[in-house]
């Protein structure tokens, strides 16, 4: 049986669960994240999210030399922890919604069965990009190996400047990502497992119109070949190639590759809550703010965003709900 009424619980720890939880912690709040049970990889055990996989994040502001993603979380965490945020290494796995204002706090359950009670939800649970599936894929995702889901995040660093460089998936994400990667590598090639990309036609002449683009179509990655570098590190040096209409192989020589077959949002367990989705299952958000449909619940960060999935932009959407929370709060005499 749950004993009290948390005034906020946070479900999730990448940086829009951490950053809404400082802002909570610091307006007095108690605060409360539900940190997750690391799933993502056998080999990543703590949680954080996306970040947990990410080698060098270049692009956060405030940091001029870079900072890997694992200690990135970890300072995030230290801050909140550092006004009273109280962690509990824990998934939930269904919310009952009640209403507040009428005094009837939001049930959520844990993955050991636990009730807890919660006046306001914050959810910042993330997506989670889709892999291959390759075990060495996850390998060298992991160990820094020149595999990565995110060009954004990792494509400008130095080891990827002036090598071929390959992205699978034919989506508007690919394109984003490939097209971006024109600017540092010697020649980019999309892999896509059909005869026609589904980006839409705008994205895909940004990126074809570049002169080093290049499509390899009906191709499917059957695994990837790696060597260690002058450091010992593993590091990807091709993808063996599968085309699906001749069944031919092929091995292709890149210096890195880029997954970009789409993203799924961590909302599986908002089944039955209520809390309305999209078609993508992404949380629906009101107009310019974090809450959802449901009063007293609000989300934050890639489980509400399909389109920027950035640590910064998932930060500043943990803060604004935080700031909606405390409003909440304060406008039904629970703060
Ligand atoms: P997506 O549209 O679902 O595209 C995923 C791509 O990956 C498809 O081409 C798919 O192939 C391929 N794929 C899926 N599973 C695969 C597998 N196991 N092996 C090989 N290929 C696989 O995902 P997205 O590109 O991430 O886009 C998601 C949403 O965000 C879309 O609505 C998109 O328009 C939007 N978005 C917009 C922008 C922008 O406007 N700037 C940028 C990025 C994303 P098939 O085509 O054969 O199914």
């Amino acid at each position: 049986m749950a004993s009290q009424t948390h005034k906020v619980v946070i479900i999730g720890s990448g940086p829009a669960g951490w950053t809404a939880a400082i802002y909570a912690a610091r307006a007095n709040l108690d605060p409360v994240v539900y940190v997750g049970v690391p799933k993502q990889h056998p080999s990543i055990q703590l949680p954080g999210g996306q970040l947990m996989l990410t080698t060098d994040v270049e692009n956060y502001p405030g940091f001029p030399e870079g900072v890997s993603g694992p200690e990135m979380m970890q300072m995030f965490q230290k801050q909140a922890e550092r006004f009273g945020t109280k962690t509990q290494p824990r998934d939930i796995v269904s919310i009952k919604p009640g209403d507040p204002s009428q005094n009837k706090p939001h049930e959520l359950t844990t993955d050991t069965g636990e009730t807890v009670l919660a006046h306001t939800i914050i959810l910042a649970t993330g997506a989670t990009a889709n892999w291959m599936g390759l075990e060495s894929e996850m390998r060298l995702a992991q160990g820094g190996g020149g595999v990565s889901a995110c060009a954004v995040c990792d494509g400008a660093l130095p080891m990827f400047r002036d090598q071929p460089l390959a992205v699978v998936g034919g989506g508007d994400s690919a394109m984003e990502e490939a097209t971006y990667l024109t600017k540092f590598a010697s020649t980019v090639y999309v892999i896509h497992r059909r005869d026609e990309l589904r980006a839409s036609k705008v994205m895909q002449e940004r990126y074809l119109s570049k002169p080093n683009a290049k499509v390899l179509w009906n191709k499917v990655v059957e695994d990837l070949k790696a060597d260690k570098d002058q450091f010992g590190n593993e590091m990807i040096t091709g993808v063996v190639l599968k085309d699906t209409v001749t069944g031919e192989t092929s091995t292709l020589e890149v210096g890195g590759l880029f997954v970009a077959i789409g993203h799924t949002p961590a909302t599986g367990f908002l089944a039955g809550s209520g809390i309305a989705l999209d078609d993508k299952k992404y949380v629906v958000l009101k107009d310019r703010s974090t809450a959802t449909n449901i009063t007293g619940i609000f989300a934050a960060g890639d489980v509400a965003d399909a389109k920027y999935r950035q640590a910064i932009t998932a930060a500043g959407t943990g803060c604004q709900a935080a700031l909606d929370a405390e409003h909440y709060l304060g406008a039904h005499g629970l703060a």
